[in-house]
């Protein structure tokens, strides 16, 4: 099968040939429709970042099941539309054992450090755990079913921000990250939310994601008194999507005293917070990184129903083929959203 693997930071992805996997008991082999190309791949391929020299990424990926070993846990059938739960608890520590099975201290991730993690779906086939499977009802494409994790990241952090019905929320970035979170603080009750971004393009998806309000922040503007002018005060919750320096602190600067922040950028250096504002702040500060198979199941229900939807996030469907040169291109901020890799 074609794969791209990871060489190393500063190389673009390679298109090469693998084995094909084969299904271990209690295994699947998905047969790969989409794969989302995810902000946290990209920030894992930079110096320092946490993907594997040798590797294989994508996570956000929905398929068909090629083939099946013994045993799967659930009534599979080949040929069977799948979406896949990306992170990997062991199912035996115990976190686990009590049904926790986010808090696993031992998770996996594909195309993570360490020679003990999986291979990604970039590529043709994708070997998985049935127990991580999900079932795309018919209505559901399968590029659009790969839309459910970027989701449940955003779900995610509105459920660590214990958003409260009538809120005043900001969603700090409109990438995929930023714009779900939108959508699900909208949903949950917020009162208002008000997005930052500097392009344009993310600025009127933001609008059709939920957000009551949109505030461009290119041209060095004052993102504080802009939030503040629009809401008429200051945030009770602010979510920052968007991972560069400087950005955590700006968001403890921006909160209500005792508000709450949510680290949902993942930034790859040392950030330096302000302890002496912080203080006078007394904000709660969250840094979320796990889902649960519920959510996703959640997610999966209300994008069938037509509660929510994701489609407006996808941008561009590409090839394996055209996949190392469009990673490359999202490291800069385009009129590109979601792009999803259809091998
Ligand atoms: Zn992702
Ligand atoms: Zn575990």
């Amino acid at each position: 099968m074609r794969a791209a693997i990871f060489d190393k930071p500063g190389q673009p992805l390679r298109l090469t040939e693998l084995d094909d996997p084969e299904p271990g008991p209690g295994e699947a082999i998905l047969r790969v429709r989409a794969c989302g190309i995810c902000g946290s791949d990209l920030h894992a391929t930079v110096e320092g970042g946490i993907a594997r020299q040798g590797g294989v990424l994508g996570h956000e990926v929905a398929g068909e099941i090629h083939a099946l070993g013994a045993n799967p846990i659930g009534d599979w059938a080949l040929g069977d539309r799948v979406f896949v739960v990306s992170q990997f608890s062991c199912g035996e520590c115990g976190w686990c054992l009590i049904d926790q099975a986010h808090n696993c201290e031992q998770l996996k991730f594909f195309g993570a450090l360490g020679s003990d993690q999986p291979d990604g779906a970039y590529a043709d086939f994708l070997r998985v755990r049935t127990n991580d499977l999900i079932a795309v009802p018919d209505e559901i494409t399968l590029e659009t079913a790969a839309l459910i994790e970027p989701l449940a990241t955003g779900l995610m952090l509105v459920r660590e921000a214990g958003l409260g019905i009538g809120d005043r929320v900001l969603v700090m970035g409109g990438g995929p990250i930023g714009l779900s979170t939108v959508l699900w603080a909208r949903f949950f009750g917020a009162r208002r939310v008000v997005m930052t971004e500097m392009v344009p393009h993310r600025l009127s998806l933001g609008t059709t994601m939920g957000a009551t309000d949109v505030v461009d922040v290119s041209g060095g503007i004052d993102a504080k008194q802009a939030v503040t002018d629009v809401l008429g005060a200051p945030p009770d919750i602010v979510i920052e999507c968007v991972g560069r320096p400087g950005m955590l602190d700006q968001a403890i600067d921006i909160v209500r005293h005792g508000g709450t922040v949510i680290a949902g950028g993942v930034c790859m250096q040392p950030d330096s917070v302000s302890h002496v504002d912080a203080y006078f702040k007394e904000p709660t500060v969250r840094f979320p990184a796990t889902y649960t198979k519920a959510e996703n199941e959640f997610i999966m229900e209300m994008v069938a129903a037509g509660r929510v939807d994701p489609t407006p996030l996808l941008s561009h469907t590409i090839t394996l083929d055209e996949l190392p040169a469009a990673f490359e291109a999202l490291r800069t901020p385009t009129d590109q959203c979601k792009v999803v890799v259809s091998p």
